[in-house]
Order: structure tokens, then C-alpha cells, then sequence
């Protein structure tokens, strides 16, 4: 694991069970962290749990190419390939490749909120998924669009719900431990907590910048102007909790995910960069 917050995959099995949802997960094999390191080769194959067990698709492919790269700071899906090959592209996978979604009515929910970004301002509250076909009636609605911060913080304070680790840390926004899209303040608070991280993404900046240059492309270092090192000197770490920094890092979410007594988080209403 590279990309994610080692924390997330438990927190999120740990919220289902206190709120009584059935959780199955879906991925690409070998993440982001592979898919980024293809050379020469097809994207790997997809993975999802299912009531039947774990099933598996694609992978096979006879297209071969190159990706060498940091997912590319952007609105475009195609250069910013992250969203779409660990998210977007597999939950479609997940659905289009199980038959009990077939002849009846599914709808997908998604958390988007329009004063996110330009582009998010323009989405479509309700529509068809991608995955809709005429054998298999699949919706989508984005439910919490028009909501506001404040919003959403309300509603996860009515049930008591402790936010993901990285919000009581002081991160603005849960995404990928290492985002492409991390403010200098974020990384250089991942630089305190867990260097090797950050290590790991300047030496892979590195090899990338050095290849695409070698071939008289303009380098991939993921912000045009820093490296992520300069970067990292350029933020100021939060004042971040030990405790809370061991619960983050930690493959088991050990507390309990609803609070009696239930606070805003530090990294509530704090601006911090985020997907165009
Ligand atoms: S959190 Fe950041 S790095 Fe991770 S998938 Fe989203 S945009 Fe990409």
C-alpha cells in the first residue's frame, strides 16, 4: 500500500459495521502504485467481493503501453487517471460483471458536493450510471450536491460519527495519504509522520522526470514548478496528536467509530486543495 492512508480500509469496515451496511470492496490489482509503474504492459485486472466471493475481471488485455508517471494535476480524467482507473472504473466493473444486478433496479450514490470544484459545480444531481443497459436499470444520485460543509459536518455530528483519522489530524479533505493534488502544508505533515512516504514518491519522481526527459518530453515531476521535497520545506506540519498519528497509520482501527461526546475535527472548514 502506497497511495492510501493505511487506516482507510478498516475505518471504512469498522463504520459499516456500526451503522449495520454490508461493505464489499473493490480494487486494481496492485493499486494506483502498479497501474503508475506500468511499462510496457496492460493495466492490471479488477477485483471485487461479492455475496458469491471474490470474482475478477480484465487484465488480459493485448494492449500494452506505458504509464511511468504520477497521475497529472488536472480536471481531465485521462491525464488525472487515478480517479478513473482506482475508482470510476472499477466500481463500473463491479457492476457490470455481476449478475445479480441484472433485471432489476440499482442506484448508485456518490458524495460529490458542487462547491468542491468548477467542474463538480456542473454536475447532474440525478442520471443515468454508465453502467445502465437496457438488461440492467442502473441510476445515479449524487446526494449530498447542493449540500455545504457545514452540512455535512451536521449530519455526521447527529450520529455521532468520528471522521476518518486524517480529519483529526488536521487534513481539509480524506483523500489518498500522498494526493497529487496535497497542499505544501499536507505533505510536509506526512513528512513528519511518516517520511518513508515521501521518500518514496521524490525517488519515483525522480526516475519518472529523468526517463520522459531523456526522450525530450517536458519532465513528470507531479507540480511543473517543485519537486515534492521543495515542497515538503515550503508547508508547515499541523500540531498533530500522537495518538491520533498511530490510529491513522495503523492497519486496525482500534477506537470506537461512534463518540459520546463528539467534537468537530481540526482539519473541519480548513482550506485545502482538492480535484479540480
Ligand atoms: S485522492 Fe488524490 S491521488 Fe488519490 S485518487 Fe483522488 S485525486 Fe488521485
Amino acid at each position: 500500500m502506497f497511495f492510501d492512508w493505511p487506516i482507510t480500509e478498516d475505518y471504512c469496515r469498522k463504520i459499516c459495521q456500526a451503522l449495520d451496511i454490508p461493505l464489499y470492496l473493490s480494487w486494481r490489482e496492485g493499486g494506483l502504485e502498479r497501474e503508475m509503474l506500468r511499462f510496457d504492459s496492460p493495466t492490471a485486472a479488477t477485483w471485487y467481493e461479492t455475496p458469491q466471493g471474490l470474482k475478477t475481471s480484465g487484465g488480459n488485455s493485448n494492449n500494452a503501453s506505458t504509464r511511468w508517471r504520477f497521475p497529472q494535476i488536472g480536471g481531465s480524467m485521462i491525464t488525472r487517471w487515478c480517479s478513473s482507473y482506482s475508482k470510476i472504473s472499477i466500481g463500473d466493473a463491479a457492476i457490470a460483471n455481476q449478475e445479480r444486478f441484472k433485471g432489476k433496479r440499482t442506484l448508485v450514490l456518490s458524495g460529490e458536493r458542487r462547491e468542491e470544484s468548477a467542474s463538480r459545480a456542473k454536475y447532474k444531481q440525478f442520471e443515468s450510471h454508465r453502467t445502465h443497459t437496457k438488461s440492467r436499470h442502473v441510476d445515479h444520485w449524487r446526494v449530498v450536491l447542493d449540500w455545504d460543509e457545514a452540512q455535512v459536518w451536521n449530519i455526521i455530528q447527529r450520529y455521532c460519527v468520528l471522521s476518518h483519522p486524517s480529519y483529526e489530524l488536521g487534513f481539509g479533505r480524506c483523500s489518498c495519504i500522498i494526493c497529487i493534488f496535497a497542499s505544501e502544508d499536507q505533505l510536509a505533515s506526512v513528512y513528519q509522520i511518516a517520511p518513508q512516504v515521501i521518500h518514496k514518491m521524490a525517488d519515483y519522481e525522480k526516475q519518472f522526470d529523468s526517463y520522459w526527459r531523456s526522450l525530450g518530453k517536458s519532465g513528470y515531476t507531479i507540480h511543473r514548478q517543485y519537486t515534492v521535497m521543495e515542497r515538503v520545506t515550503m508547508g508547515n506540519p499541523y500540531p498533530m496528536k500522537p495518538e491520533i498519528i498511530r490510529l491513522a497509520l495503523s492497519r486496525e482501527y482500534y477506537e470506537s467509530v461512534i463518540v459520546s461526546e463528539w467534537k468537530l475535527p481540526p482539519g473541519a472548514f480548513t482550506k485545502d486543495n482538492g480535484p479540480t
